[in-house]
């Protein structure tokens, strides 16, 4: 079962994303206040794969509930829903570990479409038994692709998913220049529809977490004019 909290103040807006969730196979749990996001989410048995959180709420924000989640639940997958007009709002998402953002007003088309590939990402995550490769080593880090966590020194150091997935891609393609579209597609899908924004915001938080010092990063090399390069 498909399972995806929406947290959506706005009855009108919580209703169509609902609706439209449901016709595609989810089980939703629906809150219209951050506070009963939590609550329900703290109450629900069964694992919730998907968080849709709009991030301006009466009350408690959608930024909090996101660093909330996250501390209970490192693998769930996070999309934030904001205006237009939060353009800062976005790189505040992705720093309290959000993976995904879409931008109000919405299709019910782009609103499927991104849920389901992020649904896609957080599901192939469990089936561990699809993995033949165990480790990946590069320098003093080790990627444990069963486990999905990567360590530095033996030290174990928290990821998202997208996070994970970088890392993965970075180290089975290590020394050389990744261009933003091919992380894009590689992480997010071909079928992604955002922006090749969410590459850099992604690793602006990676660096915090492996870089000694994240303006001088050592690791994840920038390439100008191109993307990234991960180095040993
Ligand atoms: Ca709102």
């Amino acid at each position: 079962m498909k399972r995806i909290l929406v947290c959506e103040d706005e009855n009108a807006i919580r209703e169509f994303v609902v609706i439209n969730l449901k016709r595609h196979g989810y089980d939703v749990i629906e809150a219209a206040s951050g506070e009963s996001a939590l609550d329900k989410f703290r109450a629900q048995k069964e694992a919730v794969d998907i968080a849709l959180l709009d991030v301006m709420l009466p009350g408690m924000d959608g930024f909090s509930v996101c660093r909330e989640l996250r501390r209970h639940s490192p693998t769930m997958g996070i999309i934030m829903l904001t205006a237009r007009t939060q353009e800062a709002d976005k790189i505040n998402g992705f720093n309290t570990g959000a993976d995904d953002y879409i931008t109000k007003p919405f299709s019910p088309a782009e609103l499927v479409a991104r849920v389901e590939a992020l649904y896609r990402r957080v599901a192939s995550s469990k089936k561990e038994d699809d993995v033949y490769l165990q480790e990946i080593t590069s320098g003093e880090f080790v990627l444990d692709l069963r486990t999905r966590t990567l360590k530095h020194r033996g030290v174990p150091l928290e990821l998202t998913q997208v996070e994970f997935q970088i890392m993965e891609y970075f180290f089975t393609n290590p020394n050389k220049a990744l261009s933003r579209n091919d992380i894009l597609s590689h992480v997010w899908g071909e079928d992604y529809f955002g922006e090749e924004k969410i590459v850099d915001v992604n690793i602006r938080r990676l660096r915090m977490k492996v870089e000694q010092d994240s303006s001088e990063p050592h690791h994840i090399i920038t390439v100008w004019g191109l993307g990234y390069k991960w180095q040993a």
